[in-house]
């Protein structure tokens, strides 16, 4: 039984979900390993999934992409995650941040920005977390204080995807001292090229190690006055409008984790023997399997009732934060399953289960880590 059939997928999105499976036997899957071990930036692969066509799609016709919606990049997502997180972390960041440039920027900086990113011609990020701050977007430190002609931003951001490898990023900084904590923070169109922009590269990380995140030391770093995203003050409600889109991808995300996690579970008990029989004859396997399969289907049909219920802006923020969180925690439950059916074999580090064990570590925390996600649910079905 195919584990993301396309049942539950709305139909203008089943042909992209199938090209991405596509891609991914060939390009994704076949490279999980080696980029795990070497912890290199897959540029190869980014370079095939942008000549397939499936990497910065979601950005409009009239600026050069395909204009892919919500419904599109979580189909992507669900096929690229179930390959390998990290290489689909790095091929679904290359347009990080560009959803806010084209709903709010001008229409100069969707020509300038949003258009090379759509033509496959330079990549993107997104910086918000810093180090000593992350889940609290209205305690962010770093400031863009206002210059003749522009802003000087000066702070530090943390985990930013692609803070050395892109050609510019989305950057959230605090622009105001009001009481209204909500309205101090503006967005910012940053050239990583800069004068004052440093960025070096994070730790190595346990999981999806083929993505990279780094760390940004702004110094005096100026931004031109056309280069603010929307309205200075309005940063943080932008961010929030944008997460809700995010974190029913980043939903994705653990549904394609959980999904490696079943199918490498079912095979392995199918071909290991013990006491004379295969493991899968046991029952109490047989309810370890089925109870992966009923946390799954749960989160995937939650996913896309949620996608639909946030494309039509209907109390996106709730529905968002329950998919993310059911999820990704379906894919860290299905993992923890998954290890203990492979019994020792678990813990090799080539195993693709061993692989995924590792890689779910990590969606319950970007894109707001799950316990916010609960404080959102709880405020928001009230
Ligand atoms: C691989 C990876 C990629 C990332 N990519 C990016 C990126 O591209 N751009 C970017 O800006 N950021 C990125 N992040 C950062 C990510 O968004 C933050 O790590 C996340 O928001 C959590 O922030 P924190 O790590 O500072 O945790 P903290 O805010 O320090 O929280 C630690 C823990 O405390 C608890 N907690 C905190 N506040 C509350 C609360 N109010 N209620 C209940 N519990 C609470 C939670 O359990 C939380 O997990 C990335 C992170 C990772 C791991």
């Amino acid at each position: 039984m195919d584990l993301l059939d396309d049942s539950v997928v709305p139909e203008h999105a089943r042909s992209v979900k199938q090209e991405a499976r596509e891609f991914a036997a060939e390009h994704i899957a076949p490279n999980a390993e080696e980029y795990y071990d070497s912890g290199d930036y897959p540029w190869e692969v980014l370079e095939a999934g942008m000549d397939a066509g499936l990497v910065a799609q979601d950005i409009g016709e009239e600026y050069g992409g395909k204009g892919y919606d919500l419904a599109q990049i979580l189909a992507i997502a669900e096929e690229f995650y179930r390959a390998d997180a990290g290489i689909a972390l790095t091929l679904q960041l290359a347009s990080f941040g560009c959803e806010m440039v084209e709903q709010y920027g001008t229409d100069e900086q969707k020509e300038e920005y949003l258009r090379p990113v759509a033509e496959n011609d330079q990549i993107s990020g997104l910086g918000v977390s810093e180090p000593e701050t992350g889940s609290d977007l209205a305690g962010m430190t770093t400031t863009a204080e206002k210059v003749d002609g522009g802003y000087e931003i000066t702070g530090e951001k943390y985990w930013v995807g692609n803070a050395v490898e892109a050609d510019w990023l989305t950057v959230y900084a605090k622009t105001g001292d009001g009481d209204d904590r909500y309205s101090n923070y503006t967005l910012f169109i940053v050239e990583t090229d800069s004068d004052g922009y440093e960025a070096e590269h994070i730790p190595e990380k346990m999981g999806m190690r083929a993505s990279k995140q780094g760390h940004i030391v702004f110094d005096d770093c100026f931004v031109p006055e056309e280069n603010v995203v929307g309205s200075e003050g309005g940063g943080f409600y932008v961010l929030a409008d944008f997460f809700n889109h995010g974190r029913i991808v980043v939903g994705g995300h653990g549904l394609g984790l959980a999904a490696a996690a079943i199918e490498e579970a079912e095979e392995f008990v199918h071909g290991r023997n013990a006491f004379g029989r295969t493991v899968n004859e046991f029952q109490a396997v047989q309810h370890t399997l089925s109870d992966m399969r009923i946390g799954f289907e749960s989160a995937r049909a939650l996913n896309w009732r949620a996608c639909e219920k946030v494309a039509d802006n209907e109390d996106a923020g709730y529905w968002a934060a329950l998919a993310k969180t059911k999820s990704t925690e379906v894919a860290t439950d299905c993992a923890e399953k998954g290890m203990k059916l492979h019994g020792g074999r678990s813990i090799l580090t080539d195993r693709r289960i061993a692989r995924v064990y590792r890689d779910v570590r990590i969606p319950v925390i970007y894109e707001g880590a799950n316990d916010i996600q609960r404080n959102l649910i709880y405020r928001q079905s009230r």
